[in-house]
């Protein structure tokens, strides 16, 4: 249960990230253990897919350091369903986090 909650959370970090700048596995991970969330890559990876397969986040491949890296950035459907997920957030933390 507290893990499907999570899972909510970090989406929307993502969404929020991949706005602000490229983002990629290795890079989210730190980010998101920053803000008290473990995340490996069985669980990162495949959460990164699905929203690329949904057509909210775009992928490009590039190497670095004769690496094959991942990079994302949010889509026009992201910033959408960012944009509409805010307003929840904001409602959420109204009522659960103030008490109004
Ligand atoms: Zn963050």
């Amino acid at each position: 249960m507290i893990r499907d909650l999570e899972l909510a959370f970090i989406k929307l970090h993502i969404f929020y990230h991949a706005d602000k700048e490229e983002v990629f596995g290795i890079g989210l991970m730190e980010e998101l253990a920053r803000h008290g969330y473990e995340i490996g890559p069985g669980t990162l990876y495949p959460t990164l897919n699905k929203l690329e397969k949904g057509g909210f986040l775009i992928c490009e491949a590039r190497t670095v350091d004769h690496k094959q890296r991942k990079y994302y950035r949010i889509t026009p459907a992201g910033m959408a369903l960012l944009n509409q997920m805010k307003q929840k957030i904001e409602e959420l933390y109204e009522e659960v986090v103030k008490g109004q």
